[in-house]
């Protein structure tokens, strides 16, 4: 009988041997991640010899998982829940942005030195490049400051962002929204406030007054699809970006109202999730993610 190993498309060579460069996403749970079709179709693509692998890891089983990066001399790995904050304490280096939003998701092995990032405001910011749409010297109002919202808010101070205006209802994550603004202010010139999201007339202000409005906070998802914090098209005006972070559905409650107000740069958090990939990809590779083709395959 035939001893040959076949991929989908027959036998798999240069790819998957005893160079593979191996990449990981430890989080819990993580079996649902779309990461690791993006990245191993963005790999074959290019004719890349890595893999990317999910690794079921919560906060027990994390100093072990982390020092197997080095043990396996891994490339580097993805982080996600309940991962993001606790996993700081077992790496060399991170990066400001990463320092700042006190948080990580991407980690890169260079000979067993450990460097953190984050890469979900690279993404928010990189997803609006690709619509030719800079944040610099924009006023912008974000709603959250949760994981999202921190990186998004975080990156786009340190790019130049004028103003951010952040919204909050009194959960548990006020705390952190107090946190945002004052290493947003120590770290940047960014001016930015906080206000009680409960405060609508100080929300509707601020959103007319913006050039970007986005919702971090995930209402719009199940479940709460139906819902939205704006409700009222004629808080948005024509020529301003409404960006809403939810990637399902694909268009949100708060997009439809956007798009009744005849907004012209309405977005969901597609483009942010790949190119926050694609900025991990890069770190890790040194090449740039075919995000093109990653969009038509998986979206
Ligand atoms: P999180 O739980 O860390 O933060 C949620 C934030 O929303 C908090 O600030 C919380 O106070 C606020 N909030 C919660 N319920 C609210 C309500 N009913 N009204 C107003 N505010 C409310 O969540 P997260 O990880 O930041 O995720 C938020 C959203 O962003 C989710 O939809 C997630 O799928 C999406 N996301 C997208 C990407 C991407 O790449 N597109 C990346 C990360 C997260």
């Amino acid at each position: 009988m035939e001893n040959k190993i076949t991929g989908i498309n027959g036998p798999i060579t240069g790819w998957l041997d005893g160079h593979t460069y191996l990449i990981g996403l430890m989080a819990y749970p993580i079996r649902h991640s779309m990461s690791p079709t993006m990245h191993n179709n963005a790999f074959a693509k290019l004719g890349l010899n890595y893999a990317y692998l999910c690794f079921e890891v919560g906060n027990d089983k994390l100093e072990g998982a982390v020092n197997a990066i080095r043990t396996l001399d891994m490339r580097g790995s993805n982080v996600s829940m309940p991962n993001k904050k606790e996993v700081i304490k077992y790496l060399d280096k991170l990066s400001p942005a990463s320092k700042m939003c006190d948080a990580v998701n991407t980690i890169v092995n260079d000979n067993g030195v450990l460097t953190g990032y984050t890469t979900d405001g690279i993404g928010f910011v990189q997803a609006l490049k690709d619509e030719n749409i800079s944040v610099k010297d924009k006023v912008m109002t974000l709603t959250g400051a949760g994981g999202a919202a921190t990186p998004i808010a975080v990156q786009s101070a340190l790019d130049g962002v004028k103003e951010i205006r952040i919204f909050n209802i009194k959960d548990n994550k006020w705390p952190q929204a107090e946190k945002n603004v004052k290493t947003i202010r120590e770290n940047t010139d960014c001016k930015v406030s906080l206000t009680d999201l409960a405060d609508k007339d100080a929300f509707k202000k601020s959103i007319a007054e913006s050039d970007i409005y986005c919702d971090a906070t995930g209402v719009g998802m199940k479940p709460l699809e139906d819902m939205t914090l704006v409700e009222d098209p004629s808080w948005f005006h024509k020529d301003m970006v409404v960006f809403d972070t939810v990637y399902a559905p694909r268009t949100t409650k708060l997009m439809k109202v956007a798009q009744k107000a005849g907004v012209e740069h309405v977005f969901n958090g597609i483009g942010m999730m790949i190119e926050q990939g694609a900025a991990a990809f890069k770190l890790w590779t040194g090449k740039d993610m075919p995000t093109d083709y990653i969009r038509q395959i998986m979206f």
